[in-house]
């Protein structure tokens, strides 16, 4: 039987369920299609910096499996032309969660059955379906640790390996990787980052067992600090399904299993991977996750106008060293720290009162990890608006959380060089160092480097200010 085996955020061999089930069965015809915005009419698209990362995640699939098939359009015209094509009786895929997706997937699904193919989606993106996770009196979780203590309970299956052998059939009219245009030219921001990076399948396993090896040691207090590598980087590789979470599942046990030092930091890293988890759940259960406020009582809170304050925040330029770090790390690599992420949300959200969304957006289109379901969950959750969010009135004080988490000042020396000759007890606060300390290390602020584009008590109680709002409403 031949099955046309349609590859999406899962762009792997090993324990690829839908790819592992048709090989079994006969021939296959892989396909990827590249399906842009403006055709399928998805309000968040895929952004700059995830483009770029797709490009080398197909390349590194495409050397895998070399008869790959890319395309361009919309998936609902082109699958059913292409599996009439080349005579397939079968369409299977790994299942994708995003409300246009799911979308898109269902009503293929039915107009395929009506032509009379056999389709089949797969579990291959998530450890648990968002519908098999239930409370106790049924419904869907809208508290983390609940969740992450079912989650517990339920057997993970080991993951499946990459097909022995694949009888791939040929196809007329795929076009180059290189024809999807998602480099960016003019300028070349991404310049450099492939030597940060190494998407694809490889680079994924070889990123995990590092992480393993030499990270995951310390993990549990470690991944707060963006001094230091004790994170796993590994969120553009599971978003792009390059590895599934089935394997870091297992394959973090094993690591726990061989060395027992490694069993509380395995757990806790166990643990961040299911708030990946949790994130899909809300997403699956409240669609309107990456739009709407979870909690519509924050539809009364006064933003402010973005204006020239976003445009500050966006460069780095905010005068608070520990944000202006984060967002220049985020624009020129791809990526931001867990910890400074939550920072300069935070800021964006509470120290310049603009709206979340504006913040959602940004990231969308910078991190090379950006993840609907994570990224509108992540700012929910910063912003006080979401489920089991961070309550609102926790404003992060930027000076304080500096100081703590990059104590010696490296993160911040390395991406904000201006200020690099500051002693380390006045880089998280340039503004309040003695100007004799400023003119030592050559700073001259508002012309090196900008002063504080809020002052940090008053910013916080106008936030709070504005709360008042959402707090009359519930
Ligand atoms: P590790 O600490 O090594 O964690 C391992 C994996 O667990 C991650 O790769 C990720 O898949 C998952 N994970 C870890 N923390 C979280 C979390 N808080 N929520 C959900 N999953 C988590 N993550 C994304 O993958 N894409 C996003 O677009 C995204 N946007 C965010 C926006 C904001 C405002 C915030 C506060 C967080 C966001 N996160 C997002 C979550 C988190 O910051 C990243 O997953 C993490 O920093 C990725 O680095 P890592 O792989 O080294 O993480």
């Amino acid at each position: 039987m031949t099955t046309l085996v349609w590859f999406r955020q899962d762009l792997r061999l090993a324990d690829n369920p839908a790819l592992h089930e048709a090989a079994e069965r006969g021939p296959i015809l892989p396909v990827y299609i590249f399906e842009p915005a403006e055709e399928t009419g998805e309000s968040h698209p895929l952004g700059g910096a995830s483009q770029w990362w797709l490009h080398h995640s197909l390349q590194s699939l495409k050397k895998r499996l070399p008869g790959l098939v890319i395309m361009k359009g919309d998936a609902r015209h082109l699958i059913p032309q292409m599996a009439k094509d080349v005579g397939a009786e079968a369409v299977y895929w790994n299942r994708c969660y995003e409300p246009k997706a799911i979308q898109r997937d269902t009503d293929l699904k039915s107009s395929l059955k009506d032509d009379g193919f056999e389709v089949k989606s797969f579990k291959a993106s998530l450890l648990f379906e968002p519908w098999e996770m239930e409370t106790k009196s049924g419904g869907p979780f809208k508290v983390y640790t609940p969740f992450w203590k079912s989650a517990q309970q339920k057997p993970v299956p080991e993951p499946l390996a990459a097909p022995d052998k694949l009888d791939t059939i040929s196809y007329d009219g795929g076009i180059k990787i290189t024809e999807l245009d998602l480099l960016p030219r003019r300028p070349n921001w991404a310049a450099g980052w492939e030597k940060l990076w190494s998407p694809g399948e490889e680079g994924a396993h070889q990123r995990l067992t590092t992480f393993l090896q030499n990270e995951l040691q310390g993990y549990g207090d470690l991944r707060n600090r963006p001094d230091l590598p004790n994170v796993s980087r590994l969120s553009p590789h599971l978003h792009f399904g390059e590895i599934s979470p089935r394997s870091v599942w297992h394959q973090t046990h094993q690591a726990a299993a061989a060395k027992k030092s490694l069993a509380d930091d395995a757990h806790k890293f166990l643990s961040e991977i299911a708030w990946r988890e949790f994130s899909y759940h809300l997403l699956y259960h409240f669609p309107k996750l990456p739009e709407a406020n979870w909690r519509p009582a924050f539809d009364a809170y006064p933003w402010q106008e973005p204006g020239e304050d976003l445009i500050r925040w966006q460069k780095g330029l905010t005068g608070y060293p520990i944000v202006d770090a984060g967002m220049r790390e985020l624009w020129r690599t791809g990526y931001m720290h867990n910890r400074v992420r939550m920072i300069a949300a935070s800021f964006l959200i509470k120290h310049l009162r603009i709206d979340w969304r504006h913040g959602e957006a940004w990231f969308r289109d910078t991190l090379v990890d950006a993840d609907l379901a994570n990224n509108s969950a992540g700012w929910q959750w910063v912003a006080g608006s979401g489920a089991d969010a961070s309550p609102y009135f926790r404003v992060f004080n930027p000076i304080t959380q500096g100081a703590k988490f990059d104590p010696e000042g490296t993160y911040v020396r390395k991406w904000v060089p201006e200020l690099a000759e500051l002693p380390t007890e006045h880089l998280s606060a340039p503004f309040d160092a003695p100007p004799a300390v400023l003119k030592m290390a050559g700073v001259s602020l508002g012309k090196d480097y900008p002063n504080p584009i809020v002052d940090h008590a008053e910013a916080r109680k106008a936030a709070l200010a504005g709360y008042d709002a959402v707090k009359t409403v519930g």
